[in-house]
């Protein structure tokens, strides 16, 4: 198996990290690679979108030639991950969009931009995901809101009621960072996609 994570900014490394952790754990055979260019998306079994900034994160990803075959990878049932500006890059409807910026619009979901107010614009909590019993440490930095979920998308994470975590078929979009705990739950939730 090998897994990608879209290397063009963000959380990339600790990504790697998680992904490398989940497999092992899982004793799994696989290698985990930085995308940088389209010549890197050849034979990987599945994708992850990093936290960082997703106005960036989009515009090199088009820069790089990697926009269009993320999204047609993604429209054939690739499994793909996105993590906070992950998330915001996957959706179809987003609120406070930069001027011009570009979305896959592979999710179906409604998200805001940092949309917790500069106060409280960082935290952590524990959050209850669908798929396990335990709480799992949610990290917030900046994070975006799921204002809707609709269509093929159904909540498997959340903070107190609110949803923070998404899955569509072959998608995972979430407004925390799960690589950035020592817990791998989420990321072999997200490898068992792959098998
Ligand atoms: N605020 C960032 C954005 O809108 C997302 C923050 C993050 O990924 N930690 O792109």
């Amino acid at each position: 198996m090998r897994i990608g994570v879209i290397g063009v900014q963000g959380a990339v490394a600790e990504h790697v990290e998680a992904l490398r952790r989940a497999l092992a754990n899982m004793g799994i055979h696989g290698g985990v690679a930085w995308i940088r260019r389209l010549d890197q998306l050849k034979d990987v079994s599945a994708l992850v979108i990093p936290g960082g900034e997703s106005t960036t994160i989009s515009k090199l990803m088009c820069k790089n030639g990697l926009f269009d075959e993320v999204k047609r990878l993604g429209g054939e049932g690739l499994p793909i991950m996105g993590t906070c500006a992950g998330l915001i890059v996957l959706a179809k409807r987003v609120v406070g969009a930069a001027s011009g910026q570009r979305f896959l619009e592979l999710l179906d979901v409604e998200v805001q931009r940092n949309a917790y107010g500069r106060q409280v614009d960082s935290f952590e909590a524990p959050i209850t995901l669908s798929f396990s019993p335990d709480p799992f440490p949610g990290i917030f930095i900046r994070a975006p809101r799921i204002l809707k979920v609709y269509g093929r998308a159904r909540p498997i994470a959340f903070y107190r009621e609110e949803v923070v975590g998404v899955e569509q078929d072959n998608l995972l979009g979430l407004t925390f960072h799960p690589e950035l705990s020592n817990d791998t739950r989420v990321h072999e939730y997200f490898i068992e996609k792959a098998k």
